[in-house]
């Protein structure tokens, strides 16, 4: 799950790290005060979308001016025609995709003096199972961009967890960033603040970018992007109430009710099939034939009928499905269920596309004569390699 910036470093500020004063906004009528209450003489104005690369980022309409999606405001005026501008129009950026993201919400904050700008991350390492941190002296740049042109500008430690963090590992950020005085200082505070952070709150990934010197010589942390681990949510209401659902795809909104994993994709054809491994492979083997899936969905081993229904009428409420693959291995997950949740959802919402419907395993022949005695337009296959040629056929002839 993610959060916004100015959530992030409302979590981070309780940890003790460093971050400049400011107060989120929805509506434009609020920039005033908020404004106001911060001061100036500088501030920033700060779309809150769950995707970076605001700063350059560029707005669709023209009413909300040249200027990207984070801006530097010099009068109260200027945060007020800036969150007018902003506030409700579209901002596009590398990592939104052309379609672009509304802003709802703004960040005003207390301007900062930048002397220099750093990256800092930290995330768990699969490899070594522990968390680690990377830093670079190349901050307020892409890191993809930087690890690919001049990798040796990146540095990378792991935290033994059973000592945790040391002072030893502000030590070697100090170091890698060049850092002097004051703040080689505060990096040993900071370095702790941030894994005490990532710990505690189960993050999957914390990500400063930048993180700064100021004018005056201290550290701040001036953008944050945080998300964290889904299966720990349970044990942090706080968190879970941060959730922007205006940021996240309807339809997985509609299947995490449900407790169905599934992720929408851009293909054609639409996918259901229980046990992330079957589903994988089913996405791969669409791929093979030619055709691309809309979607990754495992409906788990053990679905109830109402959860199957649930998740096909997923399924046929996206547009861009133009055929369906039901591909069940019944191990726990038993056929019958899956034949009766196919036709109850079918029943209820129609079938406007083709269906393939593989079944294998326990109460194989029972949901067999489900799907055949219902008189539905199913095209039945005998194994995963027939189920996709079948599926990709049909949604080809429907063209
Ligand atoms: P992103 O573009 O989505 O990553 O948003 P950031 O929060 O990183 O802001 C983009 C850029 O705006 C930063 O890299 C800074 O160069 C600049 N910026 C952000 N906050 C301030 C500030 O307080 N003062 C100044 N001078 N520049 C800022
Ligand atoms: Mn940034």
């Amino acid at each position: 799950m993610n959060i916004h910036e100015y959530q992030a470093k409302a979590v981070l500020k309780e940890f003790g790290a460093p971050v400049s004063r400011g107060v989120p906004i929805f509506k434009p009528e609020e920039a005033e005060k908020a404004a106001n209450e911060l001061g100036g003489p500088i501030w920033v104005v700060k779309s809150q979308i769950h995707a970076g690369g605001r700063g350059k980022g560029k707005f669709k309409e023209a009413a909300a001016g040249e200027k990207g999606g984070v801006r530097l405001a010099k009068s109260v005026d200027e945060v007020k025609t800036f969150a007018r501008e902003m506030l409700g129009n579209t901002l596009v950026t590398l990592q939104t995709g052309p379609a672009g993201k509304q802003v709802n919400r703004l960040y005003i904050e207390e301007g900062s003096e930048i002397e220099k700008e750093f990256y800092l991350s930290i995330l768990v390492d699969r490899a070594t199972s522990r968390i680690a941190f990377v830093v670079s002296t190349e901050g307020g740049m892409d890191i993809e961009e930087v690890a690919h042109n001049t990798p040796e500008k990146i540095k990378t430690f792991s935290v033994d967890p059973a000592t945790g963090v040391m002072p030893h590992h502000g030590l070697t950020v100090a170091k890698a960033l060049g850092l002097s005085g004051a703040a080689a200082k505060q990096a040993t505070g900071l370095v702790a603040q941030l894994y005490a952070a990532f710990v505690a709150k189960d993050m999957a990934m914390l990500e400063i970018n930048p993180l700064i010197v100021t004018k005056g010589g201290d550290l701040r942390v001036l953008d944050a992007k945080v998300s964290f681990d889904s299966n720990a949510l349970y044990r942090h209401p706080e968190i879970v109430a941060l959730r922007d659902e205006t940021e996240e795809d309807p339809k997985e909104i509609e299947a995490s009710k449900y407790d169905l994993a599934y992720i929408a994709l851009d293909g054609t054809i639409g996918c259901m099939v229980n046990g992330a491994g079957l589903a994988m492979a089913s996405l791969d083997i669409i791929q093979l034939y030619g055709e691309s899936p809309a979607n990754f969905l495992d409906v788990g081993g053990s679905a109830s009928e109402e959860k199957v229904t649930a998740a096909f009428k997923i399924i046929t409420a996206d547009p861009k499905v133009k055929g369906i693959l039901v591909n069940i291995f019944g191990g726990i997950m038993k056929c019958d269920v899956i034949a009766r949740g196919v036709i109850a959802a079918v029943q209820a919402v129609g079938l406007q596309v083709p269906l393939v419907v593989r079944l294998e395993g326990t109460n194989v022949e029972e949901g067999k004569t489900i799907i055949r005695e219902s008189g539905l337009n199913v095209i039945p296959a005998d194994d995963l390699d027939d189920a996709a040629q079948k599926i990709v056929k049909a949604v080809r002839e429907a063209r």
